[in-house]
This record gives structure tokens, sequence and C-alpha cells, in this order.
């Protein structure tokens, strides 16, 4: 079989590049190992409830991404109003922080204290030095006080080393453009001067965040094009500064596939592994230092109509094993049969902990414990319970980690007639708007460089 195009992953990013290059009636294939497309953006369906693989907002301040995003659901989206908690010292806050919900939970001391320390930080004569480590970064902006409660153990518990090996980059992407005087100005003035972590609003599907993929995939076989589902690219075959195929594992199947052109976005370190000829082992080798960090959600069904009133809440305190759980209720109540619940808590993890290892029934039993200690749960309320793997959730930046990418991308910027798409793909600490931005741009350009 030869394509004109060939699209390594169904994920938002890859269906994205997909969408764009089939409105304009080119010939494609997309990839996808997984029996469902949508990638991290999915939603899961589980006898009549529906889960994302951790609540998934669409938000962006890219005019046409929201307009397509838009003109795909039509009716299907609604608007969610945002209310997210933290859980600290027993207590629930409100986020974006609300200055009595503060001063009543920690006291005026603790609070005065955190402001002491922000107007330290601005004081110093150094500070414009700039900041590598998420530890440098957060206390340089907001001080020591306030980086303590909130910001060290949860992105601690996010990447599991401590703040000071953790690249500024992620943090940096994750609260762009957050500052006390954001804060006081959300807190006082409920204005988010549209910072994406002080919305107070956000868009999302009826029927769960995968209904963008779903709809997205369907216009490309609608198209005449076709997603194989359940197919993993295994090997990538090279040749001088192109890419001439792909091995692509289907059940026991095994098949080659020919193409012109390609758009990977499924993980940089499976790519590189699966190029033959072999890259040189300096690659290997640089590729094996990129890591990416894995999630778990641990799904509790429940038979009651309500067990909180947040979108999300955040669990920073090492002693609560997951950092955040939501429900998807609150979100959309279609995403369970009437009069019923569900609660999804998130674990980040590496392979080699001993967390990933424990069987479902652990898991689930350690959930609960933790969810009836938080008081958001009771036992007897319990229909179900269900474990989802999400390995290489999160690209993992640590403070080196820069050095090895750069590499990584100038070894494959050799390959003209490939392009990389996606948070994955890419290696960036991408939502889905850049996701699907970046697969639209891996389209174009593949235009402008197809000969
Ligand atoms: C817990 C969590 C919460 C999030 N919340 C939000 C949010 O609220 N708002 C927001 O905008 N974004 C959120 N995101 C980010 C969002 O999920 C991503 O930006 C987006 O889904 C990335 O899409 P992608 O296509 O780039 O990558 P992916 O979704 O990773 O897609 C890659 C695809 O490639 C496939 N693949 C991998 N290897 C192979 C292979 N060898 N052969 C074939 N296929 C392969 C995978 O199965 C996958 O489908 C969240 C992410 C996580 C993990």
């Amino acid at each position: 079989m030869k394509k004109e195009i060939i699209i390594l992953g169904g994920g938002l990013s890859g269906l994205s590049a997909g969408y764009h290059l089939s409105l304009l009636n080119k010939d494609l294939i997309v990839f996808e190992e997984s029996n469902q497309v949508g990638g991290l953006a999915k939603t899961i369906e589980y006898g009549g409830f529906r889960f994302d693989l951790g609540g998934h907002r669409f938000f962006t301040t890219n005019k046409e991404i929201e307009k397509l995003v838009k003109d795909l659901l039509g009716d299907e989206l609604l608007i969610v109003f945002r209310r997210s908690k933290i859980y600290l010292k027993g207590k629930y806050f409100d986020y974006p922080l609300n200055p009595k919900n503060i001063i009543d939970g920690l006291g005026v001391k603790e609070v005065l204290k955190a402001f002491f320390d922000f107007l330290y930080e601005k004081c110093k004569i150094n500070r414009n030095i700039e900041a590598v480590s998420l530890e440098d970064w957060v206390i340089s902006r907001f001080g020591k006080g306030l980086y303590e409660l909130f910001f060290k153990e949860y992105s601690e518990k996010v990447w599991g080393i401590p703040c000071n090996r953790i690249s500024a980059e992620w943090i940096s992407q994750r609260i762009q453009g957050l500052s006390w005087k954001s804060l006081i100005k959300s807190a006082l003035f409920k204005h988010s001067d549209n910072i994406p972590t002080l919305i107070d609003k956000f868009l999302y599907p009826s029927h769960g965040i995968g209904s963008i993929a779903d709809k997205l995939s369907a216009n490309i076989i609608k198209a005449g094009n076709k997603i194989n589902l359940n197919c993993k690219v295994e090997k990538i075959i090279w040749e001088r500064d192109r890419i001439k195929g792909v091995y692509v594992k289907e059940g026991e199947v095994y098949y080659y596939v020919e193409g012109e052109m390609f758009i990977s976005t499924i993980p940089i370190t499976s790519l590189i592994k699966s190029l033959f000829p072999k890259p040189p082992d300096d690659i290997l080798k640089i590729s094996s230092y990129l890591k990416y960090r894995h999630l778990f959600l641990v799904v509790i069904f429940l038979n009651k109509p309500k067990a909180t009133n947040y979108t999300w809440c955040y669990f920073p305190e090492k002693e609560i094993p997951f950092g955040r759980i939501h429900e998807p209720t609150n979100w959309s109540i279609d995403m369970a049969p009437e009069k019923k619940t569900i609660i999804v808590a998130e674990y980040f993890c590496n392979e080699e902990d001993e967390i990933w290892q424990l069987s479902e029934g652990q898991l689930i039993e350690n959930t609960i414990l933790y969810l009836e200690k938080v008081g958001i749960i009771k036992r007897i309320e319990i229909l179900d319970g269900k474990v989802i793997k999400v390995p290489m959730a999160y690209p993992f930046f640590d403070i080196d980690y820069k050095k090895y990418y750069s590499k990584i991308i100038d070894y494959l910027s050799r390959f003209k007639n490939l392009f990389l798409a996606g948070r994955t793909g890419m290696f960036k600490y991408y939502n889905m708007d850049k996701a699907i931005e970046s697969g639209i741009q891996a389209a174009k350009n593949l235009l402008i460089n197809k000969v």
C-alpha cells in the first residue's frame, strides 16, 4: 500500500492535522495504537458513566481554534462555571484564592507572612536573574510563603522530584500570566484577564471532551480517508533524508505502508526508537534521558446524585496519595445515569514506582479510604471502581532536559518529509488548543514542503 500522507497517532494533534488535510482533499491514513481516538483527550464510557482522563476543560485565546471547536460541536458545547478547591491542613480553600477564605482557614499571621515574603523577594537586588528551576521561578514571583503553601508539595507530587530539580518551564506554562496582582484582582473583582489558570468559565462538550476527537475523526472518514485503530507503528523506515514508510502491528498482523509525507504525534522517544536503520548511539542514549511521567486514574462510581460541588479539587499534601479529583457530573449531567455520580482521582508516578504495580483492587481500596477521610464519599454509596493507566501523560521537564531535547530535534530535522506535532510528539507542555494548533501547523508545513 502507498499513501500520500501518513499520520502517526490519533490524538487531537494527529486528528487536527488529518482534518485540515482532509478538507483539502488530501489522501491520508491515521494509525492509532489504542482502540479509540482522542489520546489524552478521550472520554471513556463504562456502564452508562462517562469520564475523561482527568477533567479536560477547553479554553483558548486563539480565536481560530475556538471557532473550529465551536463549529465542530455546535449545541453540544456547554459553558461550565469553574469551582475549584484546594484541600490543605484539613480544610477546603477556594481557587482562585479568596482572601477571606484564606484568612479564615490559615489565620492572619500566615497570610501576612506570605505577603512579607513576597515583598522581600521584590526588594532583592539580584531579582532579575533568570529562574532555572520551578522553585526559583515561583519564589521570585510569589515569595517563599505562598510557594511553600500552594506550589511546592503539589508540584513535587506531580513530578516526583524536588522543585529545585524541576525546570521552570512547566510552571511558567501552567500558570502563564499569574502574579500577586492578578490573584488579588481576581479575588476582589472576579476578573481573570484571560489568564488560563484563573478563568472562571470554560467550554465543555456535553458527552465529554472526547467528542472533539470524535467529530474530527468523523470528518476525516467522511472525506474518504481512514483512521486505523489498534494499529501500532513499530518501525519507521528511512533512507538518506527521507522517511520511506512504516511497519504497523495490528493484532497478530504486521504490515508495511509506504508514504510520501509523514506527521508524527507519537512520543518523540518512541519515534527515535522506531527509526530503522537505528539512529547513532549518542542519539539513542540522549533520547533515553527524555522522560514522560505516567498518570493513572481511580474512578469510583457512586449511587447518589452528587458528591461535591466542585469541578476540581487539588490535594497537594503528601499524606494524601492522589493529586487531584474531579466529579464529571459537575461538568455535564450527561456524564452519569440519573441520580448517580462519579469521582475520578488522579495519581502521578513513574513506571518503576511501587504504586504503578499495585493491583486494581488495592488501588481502588486505597482511594476509597482517602476519599472517605476527606469527607467526599461514604463506602455504602459505592457501586463500582475502575483503574485506568495512562502511560506517558506528561513530558518530564527536569532542569537538564533542554540540552538533550535540542539535540534530538536537531537530529530529526534531517528528515525533509517528517513533521512533528502535539504534546507527546513535540515534548511540550501543550494543552488541547495548542495540540490542535500544532497539528494544523504541521499540516500546513507539510503542504509547503511537499515536492
Ligand atoms: C490529566 C490531564 C489533564 C489535562 N487537562 C487539560 C485541560 O483541562 N485542558 C486542556 O486544554 N488540556 C488538558 N490536558 C492536555 C491535553 O490532554 C493534551 O494537550 C492533548 O490531548 C494532547 O494531544 P496530542 O495529540 O498532542 O497527544 P496525545 O493525546 O498523547 O496523542 C498521541 C496519540 O498517539 C498514539 N500513539 C502513541 N504511540 C503510538 C504508536 N507507536 N503507533 C500509533 N499510535 C501511537 C496514542 O495512543 C495517542 O492517541 C490534560 C492532560 C492530562 C494528562
